[in-house]
């Protein structure tokens, strides 16, 4: 069996989509799947998008999650230069050989003639494709043309009748009318290839046996297969994938910001989440299992059970996977992570964090909600009395002053500010006073939290607060209690 070769061969853009992240991500677990290999390819034909460090934005997005390429621009292979443009002079060639098969012809219209024709069809309301004006250029007329040094595009002669059809992995057979296919360029005025060329030279010269790609490409298929069958080349096997949708209707949108792979590393997804969840929109197991490490994809996968409908990228559903893999995650690596975003509100205040992160850790869903869970510890939020009122814990107002009064001295008395000296000495204070736990605990939460829900009771949260910022608390609850 020929050793399966896929390869995943993004434009350097300066960003990584979410469904080109799982583009290469279908093309990495199928290769190690297949015991083959995985190859990247930058395709860069196009120089007016190149953006500076994009490349690198790429390499460190593969391989931040687990993606090692086994050929590519930086790793070499036998295929190399892996590159588009420092292989732009491999292409020419190949384009000639066509234009002597009679498969593609030179084409001198200019900018301002095509624009003219595109211009009147579309008043006549048609949707305008290449006239094959050039194509009946005698050899002697085009012999003329190129020794006075007129600018050239070299174009596919696509046939107009009947039909192109092809086998798609995921979509089935496929058939598209061929008086739908335009006479697209091969070779640009600037002796580049366009990348409807280049992807075709590349992959047959790069020995790729699948095709995995977005399916905004399943049209244009039928084209390359053209040039694949006038080589007399082997036509790869085509995987198309259903594009990565937020909604029914709605594309991820960079408007929104929730496109690209970064946006959500930086709001504080973790890489092993969104590589686990991205992999489970277009593809699915076979059975329910929901959580997977890379080896445990790698094992799994299978191009048959790709999904035919869009993938719905639910980000409801990512966060709830976030929060999983958060809450199991080596606790050390937790607080590393959880450093930064507790800075961003409680930096200076000499907080214990090692101690916050573990109240926090179970509770974080994504690291950028941390900061907003935590101020309460930075500043004492607003809040009304009537949060005293907790009908469990047998609390009012009234209470909560009867019991924040009894107990102000004694916190008053601790000096030794540990969690266990707080929670030992107020515990006793309450069982000596024969009120019930919760009828203390609660208000105390209150008072110097302001909040009914916090990370940690009473204990934990006088702690982190240290003695003179709770007695502060204590003292301004007590006012206001009256
Ligand atoms: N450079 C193309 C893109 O980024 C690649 C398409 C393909 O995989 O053939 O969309």
């Amino acid at each position: 069996m020929t050793e399966v070769r896929t390869r995943f061969a993004p434009s350097p853009t300066g960003f990584m989509h979410l469904g080109g992240v799982r583009t290469a991500l279908y093309n990495y677990l199928y290769a190690k799947k297949m015991g083959g290999k995985f190859i990247l390819r930058i395709e860069d034909t196009d120089q007016n998008r190149i953006v500076d460090g994009a490349v690198d934005v790429i390499y460190d997005t593969l391989r931040g999650c687990g993606m090692e390429w086994d050929e590519g621009p930086d790793v070499g292979g036998n295929f190399g230069p892996y590159v588009q443009s420092d292989r732009k002079n491999m292409y020419l060639p190949y384009a000639l050989e066509l234009v002597e098969k009679g498969a593609a012809y030179y084409c001198f219209c200019t900018q301002e003639e095509l624009d003219a024709r595109r211009a009147a069809a579309e008043a006549k309301g048609e949707v305008f494709k290449y006239d094959k004006h050039c194509l009946n250029l005698s050899k002697e007329e085009i012999q003329a043309k190129l020794d006075a040094g007129l600018p050239y595009v070299i174009r596919l002669n696509c046939p107009n009748e009947g039909e192109s059809s092809y086998d798609d992995v995921v979509f089935g057979h496929i058939s598209f009318p061929n008086s739908d296919l335009d006479d697209m360029v091969l070779i640009k005025a600037d002796g580049m290839p366009t990348y409807n060329f280049a992807n075709v030279i590349d992959d047959h010269l790069m020995g790729i046996t699948h095709v995995m790609r977005g399916m905004e490409y399943l049209s244009s298929t039928p084209k390359y297969n053209l040039l694949y069958n006038a080589f007399g080349w082997e036509i790869p096997t085509y995987v198309h994938l259903t594009t990565v949708m937020r909604d029914a209707q709605h594309k991820l949108s960079k408007r929104d910001g929730d496109a690209y792979y970064s946006d959500f590393i930086d709001k504080g997804y973790l890489k092993e989440a969104l590589i686990n969840y991205l992999a489970l929109v277009g593809w699915n197991p076979g059975d329910d299992r929901e959580f997977f490490t890379m080896d445990e994809l790698v094992e799994a996968f299978d191009i048959k059970r790709l999904n035919t409908s869009p993938g719905i990228f639910d980000v409801t559903k990512l966060t709830w996977m976030n929060a999983q893999y958060i809450s199991k995650m080596d606790f050390e690596a937790y607080l590393e992570m959880a450093t930064p975003w507790f800075d961003k509100v409680l930096a200076g205040k000499n907080m214990d964090y090692r101690r916050l992160a573990e109240l926090m850790q179970g509770r974080t869903e994504v690291f950028n909600r941390i900061p907003d869970m935590v101020a309460f510890l930075a500043e004492m939020p607003e809040y009304g009395l009537d949060l005293y009122f907790h009908k469990k814990m047998k609390c009012d107002e009234a209470v909560a002053k009867e019991n924040l009064t009894l107990m102000l001295p004694v916190i008053e008395g601790i000096n030794d500010w540990t969690e266990e000296n707080l929670h030992d000495t107020v515990m006793a204070a309450i069982a000596e006073s024969g009120k019930k736990n919760g009828a203390v605990l609660w208000p105390l939460r209150i008072a110097v939290s302001g909040l009914a829900n916090t990370p940690g009771g009473a204990f934990e949260i006088m702690y982190l607060l240290g003695r003179e910022e709770t007695l502060c608390r204590l003292h301004a609850a007590m006012e206001k209690l009256g």
